[in-house]
């Protein structure tokens, strides 16, 4: 079980260096296409440059780490194929992080970027499975909708894209106050019938995030979420409610 002090405790771990700052000064060009690319990492390697036209496994790992860099009302497809929407994706990941070559090739500079950010778990800097657990009290992500295996591969996509919002904000803490539910958990609570928290597919980022509540709904949109839920819409003024489902559905009629 995790209470509130080891929530507030694990998602303000505000690393003392951004990745920009670990990564600037690099020499090496996004075009080279020697297969020679970063370093090993525990979660996954990059071994090739990735432009448009690749498709394949490492796409698909890319693909989830630039998730939430969409414009607004976009939602990238995580399907291993490099595609323009892919190609735009990574510009402004790129350009997020300061690379001064935004091309939309994925190269040594971009997986260092990632390399940066990402865990042995392959979750981001700034999230944790932990984090997203303990709805009711309860631990782990079995119970759902969907096995617990499905649960933990939308909710590693859903920290991606917060982790995305997190940087669009200026590297500001958010608070997860709601992560997956069990199924029973989320009639207790009162949550609705196939609610996406079940799936592992929601988040609900709380007031003590030090963004203001309509901050983060604003920005959440050009984070590839389809379901955002904030301030004025029914039981959401105490949280924004973020979501990946397949239509968009965005209410905050407060923001
Ligand atoms: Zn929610």
């Amino acid at each position: 079980m995790f209470d509130g002090v080891f929530r507030m405790l694990s998602v303000n771990c505000a690393l003392g260096s951004s990745a920009a700052d670990r990564t600037s000064g690099s020499a090496v060009g996004e075009s080279a296409t020697s297969a020679a690319v970063g370093p090993s990492d525990a979660c996954f390697t990059w071994t090739r440059t990735l432009s448009q036209g690749a498709t394949g496994p490492d796409v698909t790992q890319l693909q989830i780490r630039i998730s939430g860099w969409v414009e607004q009302g976009e939602t990238l497809a995580v399907d291993g194929v490099y595609g323009p929407a892919t190609a735009a994706a990574v510009r402004r990941f790129k350009a997020g992080y300061g690379l001064q070559n935004t091309t939309g090739t994925a190269g040594p500079e971009t997986f260092n970027i990632i390399y940066s950010l990402q865990k042995q778990d392959c979750t981001p800097t700034h999230f944790s499975y932990p984090e997203f657990t303990g709805g009711c009290g309860e631990t782990g992500f079995s119970g759902g909708a969907v096995p617990a295996s499905v649960v933990r591969q939308n909710l590693l996509l859903v920290m991606w894209q917060l982790e995305a919002l997190r940087h669009k904000l200026g590297d500001r803490p958010i608070v997860i106050t709601s992560g997956f539910r069990s199924v029973s958990c989320n009639s207790r609570v009162g949550g609705a019938t196939n609610s996406l928290h079940t799936f592992g597919k929601a988040a609900d980022l709380g007031l003590a995030s030090r963004p203001s509540q309509c901050q983060l709904w604003r920005t959440a949109r050009t984070c590839g979420f389809r379901e955002i839920l904030g301030p004025g819409y029914p039981g959401h003024d105490d949280h924004v409610h973020v979501a990946n489902r397949d239509t968009q559905f965005w209410r905050a009629p407060n923001c």
